[in-house]
């Protein structure tokens, strides 16, 4: 794919040194998590090493690494890790990104086969250098775990294709991943701070197209909440998702990976999250995971599952 000119932060000073340090808060009780270590999470460790994969587990320090990967759970992201965007919460270094590895399809999907995964997620860093963002390389992608691992489900967490040709999104769900995951990440009003590269309404447009192009295709997307946000606001986002027919939602709290990074607003309880997921079902989504861990890759292969049966279970009833 040929390289568009656009204008990237300089690599010698990452765009987030010039920012005022917050403060990182001491989380509460009840955000605890399994310290990784143990036979599993070495074995995960090592195929994906071996493999010369990256995963967004490691590059955006998630918290439940511990747990997932003691059970092979890794979701892994490709096109390098080095993304064009500089979203104030994430973790994952900004700058000019390599060429893609033509290889790297089948490096996942091997690593995938080796890992004797279920259920994989595969998602990316942003790649706006690229005229496609990157669609063709999760094609390929997609259709090599198919072929190397055809027993797994595959569920895709993609940028937002800004500013792409239309075809962009169409060779994406062409690949036919069994889910189409976007996250919105945040409520509109706070995109300007958080997520500076990307547009709400572009986000949840492309979201609608994955439905339109393939209705039969679940879709997901996710948001994060103590970034400042408010309840109604939240409400809205939902509010506007189910118009888009999105069938997951995923919410989980927003934790600071550096001083550098946009700080914890607050900890939303579990009561809070719990309210949440009751608000969210009550507007139809089919599947909603809502607590201080949740992440969107967070027990993916177990939601799927349970995703599939509700959509059997809401078409039996109708
Ligand atoms: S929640 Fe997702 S990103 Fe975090 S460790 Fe688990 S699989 Fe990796």
């Amino acid at each position: 794919m040929r390289p568009r000119d656009i204008t990237i932060p300089d690599q010698r000073h990452p765009e987030k040194a010039h920012r005022p340090d917050n403060a990182q808060p001491k989380k509460p009780a009840w955000i605890r998590v399994r310290a990784p270590g143990g036979q599993g999470y070495q074995d995960t460790h090592r195929i994906i090493r071996e493999h010369g994969l990256a995963t967004v587990c490691e590059e955006a320090g998630c918290p439940n690494v511990g747990e997932c990967w003691a059970h092979g759970h890794a979701t892994m992201m490709i096109m390098g890790e080095i993304c064009t965007r500089g979203c104030t919460f994430c973790n994952v270094a900004t700058g000019r990104p390599d060429a893609l590895d033509p290889f790297e399809p089948g490096r996942v999907a091997e690593a995938v086969a080796r890992l004797g995964l279920r259920h994989v997620v595969i998602t990316s860093v942003d790649r706006d250098d690229l005229d496609d963002g990157g669609a063709e390389h999760f094609a390929q992608t997609i259709r090599a775990t198919r072929h190397r691992a055809p027993g797994t489900t595959i569920e895709v967490l993609t940028p937002d294709f800004l500013k792409c040709p239309a075809s962009a999104l169409e060779t994406v769900v062409a690949a036919k991943p069994d889910v189409f995951n976007h996250n919105l990440e945040t409520v509109p009003g706070l995109y300007p701070e958080v997520r500076p590269g990307a547009r709400y309404f572009q986000s949840l447009r492309l979201l609608q197209r994955v439905k339109e192009i393939d209705p039969g295709m679940f879709t997901k997307s996710g948001i994060m909440v103590g970034l400042g946000e408010d309840r109604q606001a939240v409400l809205q986002v939902m509010d506007d998702l189910r118009a888009a027919n999105v069938d997951f939602l995923t919410i989980g709290q927003y934790l600071q990976p550096t001083p550098k990074h946009h700080a914890v607003a607050r900890f939303v309880t579990p009561e809070e999250f719990a309210a949440y997921e009751k608000a969210a079902y009550g507007k139809g989504f089919l599947m909603v995971s809502a607590t201080p861990l949740t992440r969107s890759s967070y027990h993916a292969g177990e939601d799927f599952v349970r995703l599939r049966a509700a959509r059997e279970q809401a078409l039996a009833s109708r």
